[in-house]
C-alpha cells in the first residue's frame, strides 16, 4: 500500500511551491488509492511561528488537498507533530550510539568556531565537521570514556553526532533523476540530537518515515543534498528493506528561468507566493495571497500540476479528478520549472468562465456588501451573465461592473474629447425622452428597436452616436452589449442617466 507524506516545518506562510509538494503526494496517494500523511515537523522551537500550522491546514483545504492521517485527522500513528513525539527519537539516537553508528560530541561553539577558523587557513574549501576534523574535536570518540561518562554524569551539554564513514559511496535511486551517488567525504557528521534534546530534522524525519511505514518520499529538490544521508541512517537502522523510495521535485525557477524563485522576485513583479495572505506575526506585514487576488482553487491545482510534470499531450486543462487520473512520478521533469504568472492568469480566466452566472453571482455580492450596496439576486445573476466573458478574476466583476449600481459620476476624457460635442448632447437628449416612455422593464431587443427606429426617423447615421450613448450610461468608452446594460438599467434608469450626463 502506497503511504506518503507532506510534512512541512510551521516556521511561516506556505511556499506555493511546498502547495506543489504536498498536491504531487496527494495526486501519487490517490492515484494509487493510496494514504496521505500530514505530519508538522516543528522540532526547531527557534524557527517555531504561532499560527503557521493553522496556515498550512487552511491553504490544503482551500485547494482542496484532503489528509487522510494528520494532526487534526488523527490516525494509527498518532501524533503526527514532532514536538509531541520528543521521547521517541532519543531512543533511536542512543540505539545508534550503542552499535558505535553516533557519538557524543562536547564542544562549544568556541570550539567549533576555532575549528572552522584553523580549516579555512589551512585553505580547506569547506570547513565540516566530519570524518576527518572529528578526531581533532571534544567528542566520545577522542575523549577516554571514563571522562565521556563523567561528563555525561555532570550534565555538560552534547549533542549526538551520526558517524559518516569517510570513504565510501553512497548511491541510491531516485525515481525522477535516477542514479544519484555521492561520496561520504562530501557529508558532515550532521547533528541528530541537539543539546536541548530535540530531535533534528534528519533523525525525526527518518525515524517518522519508518514508523508511518511511508513507502515514498516526495519532496523538493533542496532536500536532495540530504538524502544520502538519509539512505545512510537507513542503512545504520538496518531500515534498508523498508526504506521509502525517493523523488525529489525539480525547483521552481524563476519567470526568466535565472535562478530559483523567491519572495523578492514575486513582491517585485507584483504577484503573490504564497496561497494565502500572511501576516508576518513579528514584524505585521501583510504578504498577498492567491486566493486573495481572487485565483480560484481550480487554477492552482491545474497551474501547480503542470509546473513540473507533464500529461506528455498538449492538454492543459486538467480537474483534480482528471490529475488523479493521469498523474504518474514518472512523467515529473528534471529540469526547473519556470514560474510563468501569466499562464496562471490564462487558467483563472478558463475557470472563471467556465462558472455559471449564478456561481459568480456569489463573488459579486459578496463585494456589493463590503460597498454597501444590495441587489436582488436576480440582477446580480443578470451582471454576472453579461460580465462573465469579459473578467479573469473574481474581483473584476464588481471593477467592471460598477457602473451598474452607480451611475458615473466622471467620463472617460478621451472619449470626450473626440466624440461628445453640443450637437450630439442634443440628439441623445431627445433619445433620453423617447426611452423614458418605454415600460421599464425593458428588454434589449426593444430597446434596440426603438433606439434603431429613432435615428432612422431623424436621419442620423446611429453609428456615430452609440459610444456617446455608452458613455452617458456607463461612464466609459467600451464595455458589455449596451443593449443588455439597459436591459439590466431599466427605461427610467437608462433615461435619467443619459439626461444627467456631462452637460
Ligand atoms: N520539514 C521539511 C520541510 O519543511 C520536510 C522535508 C521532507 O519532506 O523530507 O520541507
Amino acid at each position: 500500500e502506497v503511504r506518503v507524506r507532506f510534512a512541512p516545518s510551521p516556521t511561516g506562510a506556505l511556499h506555493i511551491g511546498g502547495v506543489r509538494t504536498a498536491l504531487y503526494n496527494y495526486l501519487f496517494a490517490r492515484k494509487s488509492n493510496g494514504t496521505m500523511l500530514l505530519r508538522i515537523e516543528d522540532t526547531d522551537q527557534s524557527r517555531f511561528v504561532p499560527g503557521a500550522e493553522a496556515y498550512i491546514l487552511e491553504s490544503l483545504k482551500w485547494v482542496g488537498i484532503e489528509i487522510d492521517e494528520g494532526p487534526l485527522t488523527g490516525g494509527p500513528h498518532a501524533p503526527y507533530r514532532q514536538s509531541e513525539r520528543k521521547d521517541i527519537y532519543a531512543q533511536y539516537a542512543q540505539q545508534l550510539i550503542d552499535e558505535g553508528k553516533a557519538y557524543y560530541a562536547f564542544d562549544t561553539s568556541e570550539e567549533l568556531d576555532a575549528m572552522r577558523e584553523k580549516l579555512k587557513a589551512a585553505k580547506v574549501a569547506n570547513q565540516q565537521y566530519n570524518a576527518v576534523t572529528r578526531n581533532t574535536m571534544q567528542n566520545s570518540l577522542t575523549l577516554p570514556e571514563a571522562e565521556v561518562k563523567a561528563r555525561l554524569a555532570n550534565g555538560d551539554p552534547y549533542v549526538v553526532r551520526l558517524m559518516v564513514p569517510r570513504k565510501e559511496d553512497i548511491r541510491f535511486h531516485d525515481l525522477i533523476r535516477g542514479w544519484v551517488v555521492v561520496h561520504s567525504s562530501v557529508l558532515d557528521d550532521k547533528i541528530l540530537l541537539k543539546s536541548d534534546g530535540m530531535p533534528t530534522y534528519h533523525l525525526a524525519n527518518i525515524v517518522d518515515d519508518h514508523l508511518m511505514k511511508i513507502t515514498h518520499v516526495i519532496r523538493g529538490e533542496e532536500w536532495l543534498p540530504s538524502a544520502p544521508l538519509h539512505v545512510l541512517m537507513y542503512r545504520y537502522f538496518g531500515w534498508e528493506d523498508t526504506m521509502p523510495q525517493f523523488a525529489h521535485l525539480p525547483l521552481l525557477l524563476k519567470p526568466d528561468g535565472n535562478g530559483k524563485l523567491s519572495k523578492r522576485d514575486a513582491d517585485k513583479a507584483g504577484f503573490p507566493i504564497f496561497p494565502l495572505n500572511w501576516t508576518d506575526p513579528v514584524s505585521g506585514e501583510l504578504s498577498q495571497g492567491f486566493r486573495e487576488k481572487g485565483y480560484l482553487p481550480e487554477t492552482m491545482i491545474n497551474f501547480l500540476a503542470l509546473l513540473g510534470w507533464s500529461p506528455g499531450t498538449e492538454k492543459e486543462i486538467f480537474s483534480m479528478e482528471e490529475l488523479i487520473q493521469e498523474f504518474s512520478i514518472e512523467r515529473i521533469s528534471k529540469a526547473g520549472a519556470k514560474f510563468d504568472i501569466d499562464k496562471a492568469n490564462w487558467f483563472n480566466q478558463h475557470y472563471i468562465k467556465s462558472k455559471s452566472a449564478e456561481e459568480l453571482a456569489v463573488y459579486l455580492e459578496k463585494d456589493l456588501e463590503k460597498a454597501g450596496l444590495k441587489a436582488s439576486s436576480e440582477n446580480t445573476i443578470r451582471i454576472c451573465e453579461v460580465l462573465r466573458e469579459r473578467v479573469s478574476f473574481p474581483q473584476e466583476l464588481w471593477e467592471q461592473g460598477r457602473f451598474f449600481f452607480e451611475a458615473p459620476t466622471a467620463y472617460d476624457q478621451q472619449v470626450v474629447e473626440k466624440k461628445w460635442n453640443p450637437d450630439v448632447a442634443a440628439v441623445l437628449h431627445d433619445l433620453s425622452k423617447r426611452i423614458s416612455q418605454l415600460e421599464d422593464s425593458v428588454t434589449a431587443t426593444t430597446a434596440h428597436d426603438t433606439i434603431e427606429n429613432f435615428f432612422v426617423a431623424k436621419e442620423l447615421k446611429m453609428g456615430k452616436y452609440m459610444q456617446p450613448l455608452r458613455l452617458s450610461i456607463t461612464g466609459q468608452g467600451g464595455g458589455p452589449d449596451l443593449m443588455a446594460i439597459i436591459e439590466i438599467l431599466g427605461a427610467k434608469e437608462t433615461a435619467k442617466r443619459i439626461d444627467s450626463a456631462i452637460v
